[in-house]
């Protein structure tokens, strides 16, 4: 689906990424440091980046020469080159204006400045508006941000906070991932903002709510949410809990960032828990190519259906009769089908949300509760941290339920016809 993202060869460990920003100005000055492992000899290796000037590169402490093609393409040849097998450092000094991306289904992404500061997302390719990175949602590493900017600013990133300082204006805030991530699931989402910093259980927790938004009550579900989910999906799977709730309604949809999904707006109860589910279905266990997206959304849809049949609401039943009731003129999520599409502009089509939540729900309905649950469990818990398919879900599934199901998945997520049997 987007084919200049991503590049091969070598395998990213760590990113450590040191970020100055003006929102003044929209100015971004910043150095990254990439370690990698090579996974075949290289005479040269690419990295994803969009705009911005390349002042220095080094590729383990010696200047290697670097083209750039225009779009996001960073060639960069060392000297000498890489062995398979051995890790190297890339340094990466870089200064400008980054990037808001456009979508093929004209949604915007990357680095989305705000009144105060910068929203910051990348689902599925803003990344490389911002730092330089093997941009592919199979390649995850760990990260650490330094992120500087005026003070009374608060800088958010992913993982737990280290440190925050101020000298001389700046203030420089510290946050580390040490659970792998994939590049697009960073963020640094900086302005004015609240951050109320707790925890639920032993993981730390961090609130960030821009003061210029009525804060609610809705917030305060994110405990009893993560332990929900727990009790379902197993062990929460990273360390470190949040939310980063930004005034950005040109941004318009809320996402999973990994440890604080970013919300554009005060999130409703629904939407809270969908993108809290999502870092087990989406950040833990991550689609390995965009067309099986339904294994995020799908799952986050029908985890805000099975939360609000345990809070006593509409049940996943419910949920389920409404949508396949829907008449068929005013519904967008019969097609394309579910598992079946390759135009990137239908990535974030309803299908994936409603009919993806509608074939688990039917699932459930079909195996029972006692497989339903334990496969959910397992899935989550056997591909923590990894890169799945959906053709490893099918399999699994009939594992659990001891069953063919193969023409319930053709039928629910292959084929583009309104399921009548199944
Ligand atoms: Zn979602």
């Amino acid at each position: 689906m987007f084919p200049n993202a991503g590049n091969g060869g070598y395998d990213v460990q760590h990113y450590g990424l040191t970020l100055d920003y003006t929102p003044s100005s929209n100015q971004l000055t910043a150095t990254a440091v990439i370690s990698a492992l090579a996974t075949q000899d290289l005479s040269s290796f690419n990295l994803d980046l969009r705009g911005f000037a390349i002042s220095r590169l080094l590729v383990d402490g010696r200047a290697a020469s670097f083209t750039r093609d225009g779009g996001q393409e960073l060639t960069v040849t060392p000297r000498p080159g890489i062995l398979a097998g051995t890790t190297f450092t890339v340094t990466i000094d870089y200064a400008g204006t980054p990037t808001v991306v456009v979508d093929p289904d004209d949604s915007i992404e990357g680095w989305v400045p705000t009144d105060d500061g910068a929203f910051v997302v990348n689902e599925p390719q803003g990344s490389p508006a911002w730092y330089p990175c093997n941009d592919n949602p199979r390649d995850k590493a760990t990260f650490d941000f330094r992120v500087t900017v005026p003070a009374g600013l608060t800088a958010l990133a992913n993982g737990v906070l280290v440190s925050n300082s101020t000298i001389g204006g700046k203030t420089t805030w510290v946050w580390r991932e040490t659970d792998p991530m994939s590049t697009y699931l960073a963020t640094t989402t900086l302005g004015k903002f609240d951050l109320e910093i707790s925890s639920v259980g032993s993981i730390p927790s961090y609130v960030a709510v821009d003061p210029q938004l009525a804060k609610g009550q809705i917030l305060s579900k994110l405990p009893e949410a993560v332990t929900f989910f727990e009790s379902i999906y197993g062990p929460y799977p990273f360390n470190a809990v949040g939310a980063i709730v930004d005034d950005a309604k040109v941004v318009g949809y809320s996402l999973e960032t990994q440890t604080k999904p970013n919300f554009p707006y005060v999130p409703d109860e629904l939407t809270l828990v969908h993108e809290l589910s999502h870092m087990w279905f989406g950040d833990s266990v991550t689609l390995t190519t965009w067309p099986d997206i339904w294994l995020h959304e799908g799952f986050a849809t029908w985890s805000e259906w099975i939360w609000s049949e345990r809070q006593g609401n509409k049940s996943a039943a419910q949920y389920f009769k409404q949508y396949y009731n829907t008449p068929d003129q005013q519904t967008a999520f019969w097609g394309p089908a579910v598992a079946n599409f390759l135009d990137p502009a239908l990535l974030f089509n309803g299908t994936v949300y409603y009919r993806g939540a509608m074939t688990l729900q039917a699932l459930r309905e079909k195996i029972g509760d006692l497989a339903f649950f334990q496969l959910l469990k397992d899935w989550a818990t056997q591909n923590r941290y990894g890169n799945v398919t959906t053709p490893q879900f099918i399999a699994l599934a009939e594992q659990k339920s001891e069953m063919d199901l193969t023409a319930f998945f053709d039928t629910w997520i292959f084929q583009e016809a309104k399921p009548t049997i199944w």
